[in-house]
């Protein structure tokens, strides 16, 4: 029963292998029997399971490449979890997905965008017009026909899924505004798409037309990000006239107990004079001030700082 058990989650998992169109393919399962029977070093005698070893064998063979491993059962804790689950309502949804083509589904119902590209790469077929056959045949360069789909090359991107236009609207929700949607709006939107596989006529002019319509970024988006205030650079016109102060943050403590330090700058020069102190005091910042500034460099014009309590005390 256990070894049932185990052959159907490994079909379970080819036919989900097989509806994402993937070539190569590495199982891993901590049944020894299946393994060992699906490569050849065992052999099938219960009626059952030479039932399901068939199955397996016809799924195996729609991989360019599979590889079978044998792992030890503490190794596969997470199939474990999922196996153990009541309900499989995580891989009932994943199959659903593939077996209910509702969205995705491109074959050919009257009237897509598609049709004539479609038509072209599966039969050479060329309309009689000498100007629309040659526009057709640029056009359908960029497209080829991959497990009957059709796919769009796109330039340092993957293929991207040619999907039709009133299925367009469902992607865009979920791009734009879905659980991981980050609401990007005109060209960024239409590049998400495209990253994400997919591809329709008229992709930038849509997604800009969508994101114009959100309603979440009516809202938000005209808030203004600029700051209250004028921005006021700060020039120095010559050296150690200007300095700015601030403390690093606290460090881990050395032998001395000192764990910050001061760091003034010298705007002109970008000069930089540090000291180590224990505390940030007013007392230690007035003593750094006088030594290291006022004595070395003169008395400075300025002193800029972040008005921490250290400076304003
Ligand atoms: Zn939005």
């Amino acid at each position: 029963m256990n070894n049932q058990a185990e052959y159907e989650s490994l079909i379970a998992g080819l036919k989900f292998a097989k509806g994402l169109g993937a070539r190569r393919l590495d199982v891993y399962s901590d049944s020894k029997l299946m393994v060992n029977q699906l490569t050849g070093s065992y052999q099938t005698k219960d009626e059952v399971l030479k039932r399901y070893f068939q199955l397996a064998k016809t799924l195996l063979q729609h991989f360019a490449q599979t590889s079978l491993f044998h792992i030890p059962r503490e190794m596969n804790s997470l199939a474990d979890e999922l196996a153990k689950e009541e309900n499989d309502n995580a891989l009932d949804i994943l199959f659903l997905a593939f077996e209910d083509p509702q969205i995705f589904d491109i074959d050919s119902n009257p009237g897509s965008w598609m049709d004539d590209i479609r038509h072209y790469l599966l039969t050479g077929e060329l309309p009689n017009d000498r100007n629309k056959a040659r526009r057709l045949r640029v056009k359908a360069a960029r497209y080829i026909i991959s497990q009957g789909q059709l796919f769009r090359r796109c330039y340092s991107l993957p293929l991207a899924k040619c999907i039709r236009k009133e299925n367009s609207k469902i992607v865009l929700e979920q791009i734009h505004s879905g659980d991981c949607g980050t609401h990007a709006v005109g060209r960024n939107l239409s590049l998400q798409v495209l990253r994400q596989g997919y591809y329709w006529l008229n992709l930038q002019k849509d997604a800009k037309e969508f994101s114009q319509k959100c309603p979440q970024c009516q809202f938000y988006s005209s808030i203004l990000k600029q700051l209250a205030a004028q921005l006021h650079p700060i020039t120095s016109s010559w050296p150690f006239s200007m300095w700015g102060l601030n403390f690093l943050r606290p460090f881990s403590k050395s032998r001395k107990n000192l764990r910050h330090v001061l760091l003034a700058t010298d705007y002109f020069s970008k000069w930089v004079e540090a000291k180590p102190m224990a505390q940030p005091t007013g007392t230690s910042v007035r003593n750094f001030i006088w030594t290291q500034l006022v004595c070395r460099f003169g008395v400075p014009l300025s002193l800029i700082c972040d008005n921490g309590t250290a400076f304003t005390s």
